[in-house]
C-alpha cells in the first residue's frame, strides 16, 4: 500500500502579492504531490471560510501560518499512515475534525491545499497524469475557454460596476484554434482601445481595465474587436458577462454607475436588451447571492435563450446548489474547489450538475497560482467550459498552456466541447 509519509505546508505568493498556502504531501513511494490554494476577491457570502492570521504586523493581516500549523498538526495526524488513493476517506476525515458548516476551524484553504496535494501526489505515483487519475483513460473533450478580456468591479480600478466581460470562441475544432482566435481577439481589443485613446493596462485576470463611461461601450469594444480580428460575432466568437452583481447591490438597488440606480426588474430587463442587442451567449451572478425570487425571473426571461452561471449564488456547495436545481434557478455552475474546500465536494457537486442537466464551468480565482490543476479538473470531468482569464499573465496562461498540453497527449481523439445551447 502506497501511504502518506509526511505533510508539509509554506507560505507562498499568490498573483496579487498576497499570502497563501502550498502543501507538500510526500508518499512512501518516496513521490511527492503539491496542492496550492488560490483566493478570491468578489467572494460569495456563503463560501467556506479562507483562515488568514489577522496579524496586521505580518503581510497587512493575510497571513496563513495558522492554517498551516493546522496541516502540520492536527490535519497530518489524521492522515499520516492513510493510503494515498483513498481520497474521499481523506477529505472526510478533514471534514469531519473541522466540524463546522463552514470550514472555520481548520480553514477551507488549509484543508484544500492537503486535498488537492494528495491527488497529486496519487496521480504521479501511479506514473499518470491527473486529468486521467480523477477522470479515468477514457477522455476527449477539451472545454471552451471563456476569456476574460475586458476587468471592472473588484478586479481592477475603473468605472466598471460589471465585473467581467469575456469571450467565447466555441465554433472551432481544437482547444488551440480557440485559444489562438481569442488571443487574436485580445491583440485586436488592444488596438481598439489605443486607437480610441483608451489605457491598455490589465487588471487581476489579465483583461484591459479600460475607463469606459457605459457598459455598452465594453460591448461594442468586444464586438468591433472580434470582426477586426477576422471572426463572425456570436456565430464564431460570443460575449459572456459576469456581473459579479452583489458587489454593486446595496439597499436593494443595483448600481452600475448610471444616473439612476436599477431595481431587480429593471436590471433583468437590461440584460434583456443587451442580449438584443449583443451576441450575449452567458451572464453570470446577474442577481445577488441572497436574491433567490430574482433568479427566478431571470431564468424565466432568459434562461431558454442563454446560460446563466450561478458563481456567488451556489459556491460550489452542495445544499445551495440542490435547493438552485430543484427550483430550476439559473442553468450552469461555475465551480471553484477553493469555495468548498475539498477535491471530493468540488466533484461531488460537478456529479449533481451532470444529473441536473447544468453546464459546469471551472473556474480560476482573481488571486492565483501557478498551478494549472483546474484545467485537469475541467479534462477529467468534461466541463463544456473553463473560464480562466485573459491569454496573458502566467497564471492565467499557465492553465491554458496546460490544455493545450493535454490536447496534444490526447492527439487525434482530442475534441473542444460543442457550445451547449441553441443560440
Ligand atoms: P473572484 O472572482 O475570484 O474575485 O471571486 C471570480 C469570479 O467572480 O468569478
Ligand atoms: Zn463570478
Amino acid at each position: 500500500m502506497t501511504t502518506i509519509v509526511s505533510l508539509h505546508a509554506i507560505e507562498i505568493l499568490d498573483s496579487r502579492g498576497n499570502p497563501t498556502i502550498e502543501c507538500c504531501v510526500e508518499l512512501s513511494c518516496g513521490t511527492k504531490g503539491y496542492g496550492q490554494v488560490p483566493s478570491g476577491a468578489s467572494t460569495g457570502l456563503y463560501e467556506a471560510h479562507e483562515l488568514r492570521d489577522g496579524d496586521e504586523k505580518r503581510y497587512h493581516g493575510k497571513g496563513v501560518l495558522k492554517a498551516m500549523s493546522h496541516i502540520e498538526k492536527k490535519i497530518a495526524s489524521l492522515v499520516l499512515n492513510q493510503s494515498a488513493y483513498e481520497q474521499e476517506a481523506i477529505d472526510s476525515l478533514m471534514i469531519e475534525e473541522d466540524g463546522t458548516t463552514d470550514k472555520s476551524q481548520l480553514g477551507a484553504n488549509a484543508m484544500l491545499a492537503v486535498s488537492l496535494a494528495i491527488s497529486d501526489a496519487a496521480a504521479k505515483s501511479c506514473r499518470i497524469p491527473l486529468y486521467q487519475y480523477m477522470g479515468g483513460d477514457q477522455l476527449s473533450q477539451l472545454p471552451i475557454p471563456l476569456m476574460n478580456v475586458i476587468n471592472g468591479g473588484k478586479h481592477a480600478d475603473n468605472s466598471l460596476a460589471i465585473q467581467e466581460f469575456m469571450i467565447v470562441p466555441h465554433a472551432f475544432k481544437t482547444f488551440s484554434e480557440a485559444i489562438r482566435a481569442g488571443t487574436e481577439v485580445y491583440h485586436a481589443l488592444r488596438s481598439y482601445l489605443k486607437k480610441h485613446k483608451h489605457a491598455v493596462n490589465v487588471g487581476d485576470e489579465g483583461g484591459f481595465a479600460p475607463n469606459f463611461k457605459t457598459h455598452e461601450q465594453a460591448l461594442d469594444a468586444l464586438v468591433e474587436a472580434i470582426q477586426s480580428a477576422g471572426y463572425k460575432p456570436g456565430d464564431e466568437i460570443g460575449i459572456a458577462i459576469d456581473a459579479a452583481s452583489a458587489e454593486f447591490f446595496a439597499d436593494g438597488q443595483y448600481d452600475l454607475n448610471e444616473k439612476k440606480k436599477l431595481s431587480t426588474e429593471d436590471l433583468i430587463a437590461r440584460y434583456q436588451s443587451w442580449c438584443d442587442a449583443y451576441p450575449i451567449l452567458s451572464i453570470e451572478d446577474g442577481l445577488h447571492d441572497d436574491d433567490w425570487e430574482g433568479w427566478a425571473q431571470l431564468t424565466k426571461a432568459l434562461g431558454d435563450k442563454i446560460q446563466l452561471v450561478g458563481d456567488d449564488l451556489f459556491v460550489t456547495n452542495v445544499a445551495r446548489f440542490s435547493k438552485g436545481a430543484k427550483e430550476n434557478i439559473a442553468n450552469a455552475i461555475l465551480i471553484k474547489p477553493n469555495q468548498i474546500g475539498t477535491l471530493t465536494e468540488t466533484l461531488t457537486c460537478i456529479g449533481i450538475a451532470k444529473k441536473h442537466h447544468y453546464q459546469t464551468v471551472i473556474s480560476h480565482r482573481s488571486g492565483e497560482t501557478e498551478s494549472s490543476m483546474i484545467a485537469d479538473l475541467a479534462v477529467a470531468t468534461g466541463a463544456t467550459q473553463i473560464k480562466t482569464g485573459a491569454p496573458c499573465r502566467s497564471d492565467r496562461t499557465a492553465k491554458y498552456n496546460r490544455l493545450i498540453r493535454i490536447e496534444h497527449e490526447l492527439g487525434k481523439q482530442a475534441k473542444l466541447a460543442a457550445w451547449p445551447y441553441n443560440q
